[in-house]
């Protein structure tokens, strides 16, 4: 089964993608973990996206399909679940035409809806562990008292360089101007299917699985 999250900057895309890893062996697929993967190697490709990154604003179509290209030809496990990819009409089909190539189709988009407020609340609070992923939040989710992340036990907290207002304001922008069309492009290829992403992470991926059947 390959899959969809789609939704905007702090939607939950990211934690609800890790669940679908752990359960259904698929392999999660995110073009802003790849490109900061990237930016922390320093080579030239990362050196280029990392300002871009920080300002908030899409890299190109060319690198992130390039990214996506590479990985959809590895192994294919349980399927695969798109987490930030496609952020534009150019790279759904883009999408689309790679799949075909592997012989492979898209099972499902699932539009993560949360509202505004609740997003702005929740990346401006937001921090990982950058060993594991997990995601927290400072006033719901506070990193644990005795400094070891409740996963895999790292010290290691990080707040990512864009997860601060001017870059959040820049990055719900790109959302809304080159992103959101895609819930009607979708929708229009009988593929949508819509939840409720705001609330408890259990009942959110209650509604993705429903989703799913
Ligand atoms: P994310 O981790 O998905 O919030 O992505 C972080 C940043 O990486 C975004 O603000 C963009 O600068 C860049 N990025 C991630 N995925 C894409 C994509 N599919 N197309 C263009 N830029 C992307």
């Amino acid at each position: 089964m390959n899959i969809i999250l789609l939704g905007p900057p702090g939607a939950g895309k990211g934690t609800q993608a890790r669940t679908l890893v752990d359960e259904r062996n698929m392999i999660q697929l995110s073009t802003g973990d790849m490109l900061r993967e990237a930016k922390d190697s320093g080579t030239e490709m990362g050196k280029v996206v990392a300002e871009v990154m920080a300002r908030g604003e899409l890299v190109t179509d060319e690198i992130v399909i390039g990214l996506i290209r590479e990985k959809l030809e590895g192994d294919k496990q349980g399927g695969f679940i798109f987490d930030g990819f496609p952020r534009t009409l150019a790279q759904a089909d883009a999408l689309a035409e790679l799949l075909e190539e592997q012989g492979e189709s898209l099972d499902a988009v699932v539009e993560m809806r949360v509202d505004d407020d609740a997003l702005v609340q929740r990346i401006t609070a937001r921090s990982t562990c950058g060993n594991c992923g997990e995601v927290y939040n400072d006033q719901t989710k506070p990193w644990p008292t005795d400094g070891k992340c409740s996963k895999c036990d790292s010290t290691d907290v990080t707040r990512r360089a864009d997860d601060n207002e001017d870059s959040l304001k820049q990055r719900l922008m790109e959302y809304y101007k080159k992103t959101s069309p895609l819930i009607g492009y979708y929708y229009a290829k009988g593929q949508l299917r819509s939840v409720n992403g705001l609330g408890e992470i259990d009942d959110v991926k209650a509604s993705i699985t429903d989703a799913l059947k």
